[in-house]
C-alpha cells in the first residue's frame, strides 16, 4: 500500500491542476488597463463605447474573474498584467501542438479545450484533456509562487470526516463539496469507500510525473480520492503507450465536485480518476472560448 501510494503521489500530481477561488478581484476596475495601456477598454459588448474603443477577449476577462492581474491592451495584443508586473500574453501568435500547448501555454490555449460535464463516458480522443493545459505562472501568482508561501497559507478543511490541509482560494468550495458528499454517504452509505480512508492526499509541492510542469496539488487545491478505487493512465497504459480510459469512480460523486468548480481527472484522455482540482474557469460559460 506504501508503494501504490508513493505512485499515486507522483502520479497524480499529474492529474494536474488547479483548484480555483473565489475572484480575487470581483471589482470592475480590475479590468482597467495598466499605466503604459493608452486607451480606455470596454469589458464586455455591451457595455457603452465608441467604435474605437478595443474590446478585451471575452474569455481573457473572464480569467480575470478567476485569477489574479489584470487585462491590458499590448500593442495589437492583450494580456493579463499579474502583480509583480509580469505579462502574460492571451495570443503569443505562435502556431502549436497539443505537446507545445501543454508546456508552453499562452492564455487562450489554456481554454481551448472546453469541459463537459454530465455522464461519464469513456474518453477515446486522443488528447482529450480539458483542463490539462494550465499555465504555471498564472497559477503561482493566483495560490502561491513556492512551497513554503503555499504550505502557510493552507488551511484545514472537513473532507467528509477527515482533515485535509486545501488552499484558501479553493476551501470553501471543497467545503462546499464535502457537505453534498456527506449527504450521499448517509443515502448510500457504499460510497464511502471511494472517499474515506487512505487518500491520495492533497497539497505535495511537485511537478507532475515526468514533467517539468507544477501539478495542481502543488497549490494545495486538488485532492485525490482514495486510490485503491481509482484509475491512472501513467499505471495502465498499453506496451506501445495506448490508453484505454478506465474508471470506478461513481458518477454522484464526480457531481458534486463539479457542481463546485472541480475538475475531474476521468474527463481526460489521459486518465487519473482519483484526481479532482479547483477549476471554476473552466465552468464559467464566458470563458469558453
Ligand atoms: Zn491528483
Amino acid at each position: 500500500m506504501i508503494a501504490m501510494l508513493a505512485l499515486a503521489i507522483m502520479a497524480c500530481g499529474s492529474g494536474e491542476s488547479t483548484a480555483e477561488a473565489p475572484p480575487s478581484s470581483p471589482d470592475p476596475s480590475a479590468e482597467a488597463p495598466a499605466s503604459p495601456a493608452p486607451a480606455p477598454i470596454a469589458t464586455s459588448p455591451s457595455s457603452p463605447q465608441t467604435p474605437s474603443m478595443p474590446i478585451a477577449p471575452p474569455g481573457l476577462t473572464c480569467l480575470a474573474k478567476h485569477f489574479v492581474g489584470n487585462v491590458v491592451q499590448r500593442g495589437a495584443g492583450w494580456a493579463l498584467s499579474l502583480p509583480d508586473g509580469t505579462d502574460l500574453a492571451w495570443e503569443d501568435g505562435t502556431k502549436k501542438t497539443f505537446d507545445t500547448k501543454m508546456e508552453t501555454p499562452d492564455l487562450e490555449d489554456t481554454l481551448s479545450i472546453p469541459y463537459a460535464k454530465g455522464p461519464i463516458a469513456a474518453v477515446d480522443e486522443v488528447n482529450l484533456d480539458p483542463g490539462r493545459i494550465r499555465n504555471d505562472a498564472l497559477f503561482k501568482a493566483t495560490f502561491g509562487a513556492t512551497s513554503s508561501a503555499v504550505q502557510a497559507a493552507l488551511v484545514d478543511v472537513d473532507f467528509v470526516g477527515q482533515a485535509v490541509k486545501f488552499n484558501p482560494r479553493a476551501a470553501t468550495a471543497l467545503g462546499k463539496v464535502s457537505t453534498k458528499l456527506k449527504a450521499l454517504v448517509a443515502q448510500t452509505p457504499s460510497l464511502s469507500a471511494y472517499l474515506t480512508g487512505e487518500l491520495g492526499g492533497t497539497f505535495a509541492w511537485r511537478p507532475i510525473a515526468n514533467t517539468t510542469r507544477m501539478s495542481v496539488h502543488s497549490y494545495g487545491a486538488a485532492i485525490d480520492v482514495v486510490v485503491a478505487k481509482s484509475n491512472y493512465w501513467e499505471w495502465e497504459k498499453g506496451t506501445n503507450g495506448e490508453l484505454t480510459w478506465k474508471n470506478q469512480i461513481p458518477q454522484a460523486i464526480v457531481d458534486a465536485f463539479e457542481s463546485e468548480g472541480f475538475a475531474w481527472g476521468g474527463r481526460w484522455y489521459h486518465y487519473d480518476t482519483m484526481h479532482f482540482e479547483y477549476r471554476p474557469e473552466l465552468f464559467d460559460s464566458s470563458c469558453t472560448p
